[in-house]
């Protein structure tokens, strides 16, 4: 079982994918939430080629992924839920919980640590934001999240199912809450309990100071209110507010070149 999981990963992983993105991208025209600042073919080429770069630079860099981590931690009875008498249902919970919580944490230490931040930086000069702003990361990011997963799987033990589904539903939930959806007022209010809306994490990507440092949450929304970094709403109104980083606003914040480099040039006044 556990092999035949991590040989079908990557199929698992890009058709869930391809599906959520194509569901995300025809309900954004749909129902768009706000008028994109900038031309989407050209964002989307850099947004999607840096998207497919992260994976071929984490799949050289880390030969071992995240399931191939839980196959090792299993046989070697590693981490803490190998230890313990614990039913396949509760290590997958238990592990969605804990990955979560560690994604918060992490996303808070790139917005505190300066050389951190300038390569998250990458991710908030987005100026428009929609799904593909999900899967803009600079890749220099994505090796750090990647190191921090496979030690996270093997610390606690992940089972292969485990880290393939909490794989899984942050991706869809990345594309999800960086859509440009406009999702009912009733209908926000009610998943905002438990998952994090586009409404939630737009209010991450103002220009604002103040709102950019809150709602670091990915998936589960309530980490920013039991850690005191949760904003209900933006100052100034969805549509209407300033999207991206100042000083990062000009066509360097969407091509593909210059934005690699970003993490090591200064702001533009
Ligand atoms: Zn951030
Ligand atoms: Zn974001």
């Amino acid at each position: 079982m556990n092999n035949l999981i991590a040989d079908s990963e990557s199929s698992i992983r890009l058709a869930i994918f391809l599906g959520m993105f194509l569901l995300l991208a025809v309900a954004e025209v749909w129902f768009p939430r706000r008028k994109p600042a900038y031309s989407k073919p050209k964002r989307w080429l850099s947004n999607l080629t840096i998207s497919a770069l992260n994976t071929l630079v984490v799949r050289i860099s880390f030969p071992i992924a995240g399931v191939a981590a839980a196959v090792l931690a299993e046989d070697r009875q590693w981490g803490l839920l190998n230890q313990l008498p614990v039913a396949p249902w509760l290590n997958i919970l238990i592990f969605l919980l804990l990955f979560d919580l560690a994604i918060y944490w992490q996303h808070r230490l790139f917005h505190v640590v300066p050389w951190l931040w300038r390569f998250h930086r990458m991710h908030h000069t987005d100026v428009d934001y929609d799904l593909t702003t999900g899967s803009r990361f600079h890749p220099f990011s994505i090796l750090i999240s990647a190191a921090i997963k496979i030690a996270l799987v093997i610390v606690l033990g992940a089972s292969t199912a485990a880290i393939l589904i909490a794989e899984v539903v942050l991706n869809v939930t990345a594309m999800f809450n960086h859509s440009n959806l406009k999702l009912p007022q009733s209908m926000d209010h009610k998943l905002r309990k438990i998952l994090v809306t586009p409404d939630m994490h737009r209010i991450h990507h103002s220009t604002d100071n103040i709102e950019h440092n809150a709602n670091f949450g990915f998936n589960f929304s309530w980490w920013d209110r039991i850690f005191g970094s949760y904003i209900d709403q933006p100052k100034l109104a969805h549509d209407t507010m300033d999207i991206g980083i100042t000083g990062f606003q000009d066509r360097k914040s969407i091509d593909i070149f210059p934005l690699l480099i970003q993490p090591f040039k200064k702001a533009t006044p």
